[in-house]
């Protein structure tokens, strides 16, 4: 493939913002920002996003572009069948050949959280309840403004929320979700259960098909570009919590506030983010204890989470063999961990699913908690969060990319 012919620069046809950030083409050049879903409304999201030629930029959708794509989403008839994420990503790599351009074709569960961790903005564009969910935890908890975009195809109303997850104090997504929701989210979630779709396997939930026109999902994504150019540059006033809602039937444009619901059952932590004091793999779960300052007493309450590129690691204390001997294990894993030998007669023991955990509670790992990570993991750690009551620290390994909350102090 030939190098790409050079791209004229930003500032070529940035206006002179009124009442904006002094650079705002040193703004716009750092900006590190992720899409979740780039069908109708977030390929639009993407392209715009690529237009801006931002640092870098996410894409995160499992699914294909069909027949149908081609009467709501900006596709054309040769895109039909190519899987979204790397689709989109080809075009906005195309556009800005200097940005850092990752698509991941998976749904958000299986991208890796030390990734999103350097995320400025988390844009939300998809239909799917579980990938909503999921992604209201992940910009709550590292604390990301996530903006969501969709539409009301029947009344012809698309409507754009902003969470800022400054502290924990504001209106997650989920703090709107009413009880059709709960249960809609529950039937998917089972469905996602059953045994021909094993959970961490590839297996995601395909959200309802949009039924609405393109000119309407095209708003709802210049809507959410708009307000993330307003935020970041300073145009205008305060943007969040907010929603707007623009109706097409009278030309309406409603904006009004999010506010947090205190009966809300999801998490509102921010996690602290930082590098683990050396590499991550030679850190014992004690010893990253220490860093995150929970007080000696309070160590064997804490609880850890090991992550890994896809998820998070689960903790087998044990495994059963046929013989009735309970073998020790003591080993996170992703998925299935590893078959262990009987040390009584030889065979295989099955890890035992009743004692595995995540979290897990320092005091349940204590017999590994001193030794390094490397030696009771079966892949990979990319990073750990240590919980100790309200207080969430994420380290991640000082050789992986991006500025922590450290830096930035
Ligand atoms: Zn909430
Ligand atoms: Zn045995």
């Amino acid at each position: 493939m030939s190098a790409p012919a050079p791209r004229p620069p930003r500032t070529a046809r940035m206006p002179d913002f009124i009442g904006g950030a002094t650079d705002p083409d040193g703004v716009l050049a750092a900006l590190r920002l992720a899409v979740f879903g780039v069908g109708s409304v977030g390929r639009n999201i993407a392209i715009h996003l690529a237009r801006l030629m931002p640092r870098e930029l996410i894409l995160v959708d499992p699914g294909h572009y069909k027949d149908e794509s081609l009467l709501t989403q900006p596709i054309a008839p040769v895109d039909v069948g190519q899987p979204k994420a790397t689709n989109t990503g080809a075009l906005c790599r195309e556009i800005s050949p200097a940005t850092e351009v990752i698509s991941f074709q998976a749904g958000l569960q299986d991208v890796d959280r030390a990734i999103l961790a350097d995320c400025d903005y988390v844009f939300l564009s998809t239909d799917n309840l579980l990938a909503e969910v999921e992604a209201a935890r992940v910009a709550t908890a590292l604390g990301r403004p996530l903006i969501q975009a969709s539409v009301h195809g029947d009344s012809l109303t698309a409507q754009v929320r902003v969470f800022t997850n400054r502290d924990g104090e504001g209106s997650c997504l989920l703090c709107a979700f009413g009880s059709d929701e709960w249960r809609h989210l529950d039937v998917q979630t089972r469905f996602r259960c059953t045994p021909a779709e094993p959970v961490g396997t590839g297996a995601h939930v395909v959200g309802p098909a949009t039924f609405s026109v393109s000119p309407l999902c095209a708003m709802a994504a210049d809507m959410a570009v708009l307000q993330m150019l307003r935020m970041t540059l300073g145009l205008g006033g305060s943007v969040g919590d907010s929603l707007v809602e623009y109706n097409a039937y009278g030309s309406r444009t409603v904006v009004s506030g999010l506010r947090r619901n205190p009966d809300c059952p999801a998490d509102h932590v921010v996690w602290h983010v930082m590098d683990a004091p050396r590499a991550l793999d030679e850190c014992s779960l004690a010893e990253l204890a220490r860093s995150a300052g929970v007080a000696p007493e309070r160590q064997a309450r804490a609880a850890v989470t090991v992550g890994a590129p896809s998820g998070t690691q689960r903790y087998f204390a044990s495994a059963l063999c046929r013989c009735g001997n309970p073998e020790s294990v003591s080993r996170f894993a992703a998925g299935d961990p590893r078959p262990t030998v009987c040390s009584a007669c030889g065979g295989v023991a099955t890890p035992n699913r009743f004692e595995s955990y995540d979290p897990v509670p320092l005091e349940v790992v204590h017999a590994v908690a001193e030794r390094p990570l490397a030696g009771i993991v079966d892949t990979p750690a990319t990073w750990v969060l240590v919980r100790d009551g309200d207080r969430a620290t994420m380290f991640r390994d000082p050789a992986s990319r991006g500025p922590t909350d450290d830096a930035d102090d």
